[in-house]
């Protein structure tokens, strides 16, 4: 019998946006309240991420920036787009800390899959950059982790929000021990993420970007995952399977033109998952973006019946 997880916490609540935003507490709220499958335990309760586990990940400046930030009750990190508020660090914390928790879960308890509902999101925050509504890379604080605790060698990031993952690329760019994909509109926000990126150094050929046109739809997405993703899984041998799920590819986001359904979402999980079965090894999804609350609770719901 499987064993399948949901993480969250109320507390990524009070990461409370100045002014109309689209990422909202809300868009947690409507997962919060979602009837989980039935098989599907739930924890809500579970540490904060710890600065040393930050720090494998982001330089000491940007620990430090946001910090300072939060000390100071600045509303606005960057140039327009990551907002703070009394409770955006401790939120921060609590999002990078589902990632390891999930970890822990996953390889010493013997869970299969575990989905974590986490705000503010993680994957464009860079090593040493807050970026777009993102402070903590949450998903590479936990590949990190995992490889420091000896839990993992290699891991396979799948990144289907519908932006570019820049900041979980600028992470692992050299990195061959991270398999790195991203599937994204472009042109769109924040404009990077061409085919022609790949990796450096030892990760050459280890960062994959395939961009994708607006209104392309889920039969484009499912044949870039039969073709082009799931054979190099396969051939990589990954520990883990990590997915960046952000659910703004749904054709009725506000932030995008990608026109996919919550059937897409099902079938990609799908596909994801039985890669992982065929490999036995675990997946570990966390959430990224997803803005028009009914797309975003419906597709989370497609994904996790079949995680
Ligand atoms: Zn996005």
């Amino acid at each position: 019998m499987a064993k399948r997880l949901f993480i969250s916490s109320e507390k990524m609540l009070y990461h409370i946006p100045p002014s109309a935003h689209a990422e909202r507490p809300e868009r947690l709220k409507a997962l919060l309240k979602l009837e989980l499958p039935e098989d599907f335990y739930k924890i809500e309760d579970f540490a904060p991420v710890t600065d040393q586990d930050i720090l494998q990940v982001h330089n000491p400046a940007h620990l430090e920036y946001i910090q300072q930030a939060s000390a100071k009750g600045q509303q606005m990190l960057d140039e327009g787009d990551t907002y703070g508020s009394p409770g955006s660090l401790e939120a921060a914390y609590i999002a990078a800390g589902a990632g390891i928790a999930a970890a822990n879960k996953v390889f010493t308890e013997g869970y299969d899959s575990v989905f974590c509902a986490v705000r503010p999101p993680g994957h464009h925050a860079e090593r040493n950059r807050v970026m777009g509504f993102c402070y903590l890379s949450n998903l590479a604080i936990a590949v990190r982790y995992a490889q420091r605790k000896g839990y993992i060698k290699r891991a396979a990031i799948i990144d289907w929000d519908v932006h570019h993952g820049n900041g979980t690329q600028d992470i692992f760019y050299d990195d061959n021990s991270v398999l790195f994909f991203s599937i994204h509109q472009m042109p769109l926000w924040p404009g990077t993420g061409y085919a022609s990126e790949t990796g450096e150094g030892a990760g050459e050929g280890y960062t994959v970007n395939i961009p994708v046109k607006p209104g392309t739809t889920g039969e484009v997405y499912t044949a870039i995952l039969r073709e082009q993703i799931i054979p190099r899984i396969t051939e990589f041998r990954p520990d883990c399977l990590f997915i960046s799920a952000g659910f703004d590819a749904h054709e009725d986001d506000p932030l995008a033109q990608v026109s996919l359904t919550e059937a897409d979402y099902a079938e990609m999980t799908v596909m994801l998952k039985s890669c992982a079965d065929s490999l036995s090894i675990p997946v570990i999804s966390v959430l990224e973006g997803g803005y028009n609350l009914t797309a975003l609770a419906g597709s989370v719901k497609a994904h996790l019946g079949k995680l």
